[in-house]
């Protein structure tokens, strides 16, 4: 496994790499959600390529960007093991030089969701991935369905800017109790852990009552408000039953929807989503 830090490095590395090459961009930290993204370009792709780089400009100022879990010899230690052919560890200097004035915006999908809770957010991302992908110049790119928003918008960003990639998207990795893998779960107390667990129940709640044939998306958001506010521990953020690509939220769910919610337990702030009417 190579290892390189520099835009130079990494290009010549690339440039020896068989084709297809897929690529997974992580903030490190690494678990099981980002190994699965790993283990299925490997599957499909004849080299793996994987970024680790905490990106500061997707942090708001009074988010973790300090506090964010970082532990660098067992995330290449499970690279390895998981036969990726190149890492690349950008320091923030490599990504924005001196001199950097240039972002990438994405208009309508950004708006919602996590776009009007954490504002500049995904112009942070998006300006990032785009950087990513012109470095790397992947085959495929693999992102995880737990940040639904972020494939939307990276899917709107591709097609917009015609990068030759394939975005693919892999299934959220749980805990045995639902709980959605997160480098950030690591915050959470033992109290706050096992309260950490209402994001799944509440969805389940929602797709439950769905099932049972309820279409208004009022009651769908009602059911989840109302698993989040039986726990202490928990503060809503949001809670949404929306358009699965636009993102916009409906009034009746007639052909599929996105059910998603971004919630504090105790200081730390978790999002999941469960895709509910499309099979
Ligand atoms: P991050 O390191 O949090 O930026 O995540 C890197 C990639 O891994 C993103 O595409 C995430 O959506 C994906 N990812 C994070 N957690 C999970 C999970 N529990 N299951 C599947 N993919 C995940």
């Amino acid at each position: 496994m190579k290892k390189v830090d520099t835009i130079e490095a990494l290009r010549m590395a690339r440039a020896t790499l068989a084709g297809p090459v897929g690529f997974v961009p992580t903030m490190g930290f690494l678990h099981a959600g980002h190994l699965s993204l790993v283990e299925r370009a490997k599957a499909e792709c004849a080299s793996v390529v994987v970024s680790i780089f905490v990106n500061p400009t997707q942090f708001g100022p009074n988010e973790d960007l300090e506090a964010y879990p970082r532990d660098l010899p067992k995330d290449l230690a499970m690279l390895e093991a998981a036969g990726v052919d190149l890492v690349w560890l950008p320091t923030p200097e490599v990504i924005y030089p001196p001199g950097f004035q240039t972002w990438v915006e994405v208009e309508d999908v950004t708006q919602p969701l996590e776009g009007a809770k954490r504002p500049g957010h995904f112009r942070g991302v998006t300006t990032v991935v785009a950087k990513l992908f012109n470095a790397v110049e992947p085959d495929r790119a693999y992102f995880g369905q737990k940040d639904a928003q972020q494939v939307a918008v990276i899917r709107q960003m591709a097609r917009d800017l015609n990068v030759p990639v394939e975005i693919v998207v892999g299934e959220t990795v749980r805990e045995p109790d639902g709980l959605a893998m997160s480098s950030r779960n690591n915050y959470l107390n033992g109290e706050e852990r096992e309260a950490a667990t209402l994001l799944i129940r509440a969805l389940r709640a929602a797709k439950e009552l769905y099932a049972q044939g309820e279409r208004n998306a009022d009651a769908i958001r009602e059911r989840m408000r109302a698993v989040i506010a039986a726990e202490p521990l928990a503060r809503l953020d949001y809670v949404s039953s929306a358009h699965p690509e636009t993102l916009v939220e409906l009034e009746t769910i007639d052909a599929g929807a996105l059910l998603s919610m971004a919630v504090f337990v105790g200081k730390t702030r978790l999002i999941d989503n469960l895709v509910i009417g499309t099979k």
